[in-house]
C-alpha cells in the first residue's frame, strides 16, 4: 500500500497526517500555528517517526492558507507569499521539507487542496469542474476546471471578490484589511461577529444575521457560477456549520439568475448543486493527501 502524508496548515492550526484515503488514515497529530520553523519542523519530526516505525511514504501534500505560490516553474515555487500573519510572509514551505524528507511534494492552498479531496472522495466525484468555498475566519474558494486545479495567473481568489453592498441596509464597513467590503469582508466569521457583537455560532437561528449573510454568499455564488460554471458548489467552513443557510442561499441564487441559466441543476436540482463538503471537516487534511497524491 502507497502511503501518503498530508499537511493542512491553517493559520491557527497544523494538522499532519499519513494515510491513503478517507477509509486509510493511520496517524494523525494537531498542533498550534507558531512559527514557520517550528510549525514546519514538527510535520517534518512527525513523517521522520513514521517513517522509522517502517512506513514508506511516496510523497507529501501542503494544503495551506494563502496567499502562495503554487507554480512550480517560479523561483517562489513552495512559498507563502503576502500574507499578514507574522512570520509567514515569504516563507519557504516546500523547501525545508523536500529537503529533510527528500520526497515529491505538493503545494496549494487549503480550498484547492479541499477540491481536489471533494472531487476524488467526496461531493464532487465524478465531476471535472466545480469549486469548493470555505467560509470560516476568512473566505477562500478552490476551482477545478475540467479536471485539474485553477491556477494561472495565481490561485483564484474567491474570498475577494467584489459583491454589491448597500450601506443603507448595511453600514458595517467590512474587515478585510485590503479591500473593507470585499466578500470576505462582509460575510466572514469574524466579519459577522463584528457586526452584531456577538459569535457567529451564537447566533439564534431567526436572527437578521442569517438572511443577509445568506444574500451575500448568493451573490457571490452567482458571480462565480457565471464566470468559472462549476458544475456544484460545495460550502465548508464553521459559519457553513448553520445548515439554514442552505436554503436560504439555494433561493438567493435562484432568485439573482431570474430565469437567465436554463439548466437542470438550477432549474429543478439546486439541492444538489449547492452542497456541504462530502468529506465534512475532514475536507482540509484529506484534500492534503489528495496534493501528496497528485504530486507524483
Ligand atoms: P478556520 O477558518 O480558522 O479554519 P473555521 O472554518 O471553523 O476555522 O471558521 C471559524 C469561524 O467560523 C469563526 O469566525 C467562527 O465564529 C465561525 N464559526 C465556527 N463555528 C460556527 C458555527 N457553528 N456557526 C456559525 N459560525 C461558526
Ligand atoms: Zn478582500
Amino acid at each position: 500500500m502507497d502511503l501518503f502524508g498530508g499537511i493542512e496548515a491553517g493559520g491557527t492550526k497544523f494538522v499532519c497526517a499519513v494515510g491513503s484515503g478517507p477509509d486509510d488514515v493511520r496517524q494523525e497529530i494537531r498542533y498550534s500555528t507558531t512559527t514557520p520553523a517550528e510549525s514546519i519542523g514538527r510535520a517534518i519530526a512527525f513523517f521522520r517517526d513514521v517513517r522509522a516505525q517502517g512506513a514508506t511514504l511516496r510523497a507529501v501534500g501542503i494544503a495551506a492558507f494563502g496567499p502562495l505560490d503554487p507554480n512550480p516553474t517560479s523561483p517562489t515555487f513552495g512559498y507563502i507569499t503576502t500574507t499578514p500573519k507574522p512570520g509567514w510572509a515569504h516563507a519557504d514551505f516546500v523547501g525545508p521539507l523536500r529537503a529533510a524528507l527528500g520526497l515529491p511534494v505538493g503545494f496549494d492552498t487549503d480550498v484547492n487542496g479541499a477540491a481536489l479531496g471533494e472531487g476524488k472522495w467526496g461531493a464532487a466525484q465524478g465531476l471535472d469542474t466545480f469549486v469548493y468555498l470555505t467560509i470560516g475566519t476568512g473566505i477562500g474558494g478552490g476551482a477545478l476546471a475540467e479536471g485539474r486545479l485553477l491556477h494561472g495567473l495565481m490561485h483564484t481568489e474567491l474570498g475577494h471578490i467584489r459583491i454589491p453592498h448597500d450601506w443603507g441596509d448595511d453600514p458595517f464597513p467590512g474587515v478585510c484589511p485590503y479591500h473593507g467590503d470585499c466578500f470576505e469582508g462582509l460575510a466572514c466569521g469574524p466579519a459577522i461577529e463584528a457586526r452584531w457583537g456577538q459569535r457567529a455560532e451564537t447566533l439564534p437561528p431567526d436572527h437578521p444575521a442569517w438572511a443577509l449573510e445568506a444574500r451575500y454568499i448568493a451573490l457571490a455564488l452567482v458571480n462565480t457560477l457565471l464566470s468559472l460554471c462549476p458544475q456544484r458548489i460545495i460550502l465548508g467552513g464553521g459559519v457553513m456549520e448553520q445548515a439554514h443557510l442552505f436554503p436560504l442561499i439555494r433561493q438567493e441564487v435562484v432568485a439573482l439568475l431570474n430565469g437567465y441559466v436554463q439548466v437542470p441543476a438550477i432549474l429543478r436540482d439546486i439541492e444538489c448543486y449547492i452542497v456541504p463538503p462530502g468529506l465534512g471537516n475532514r475536507a482540509g487534511v484529506l484534500g492534503a493527501i489528495a496534493l501528496a497524491q497528485a504530486s507524483q
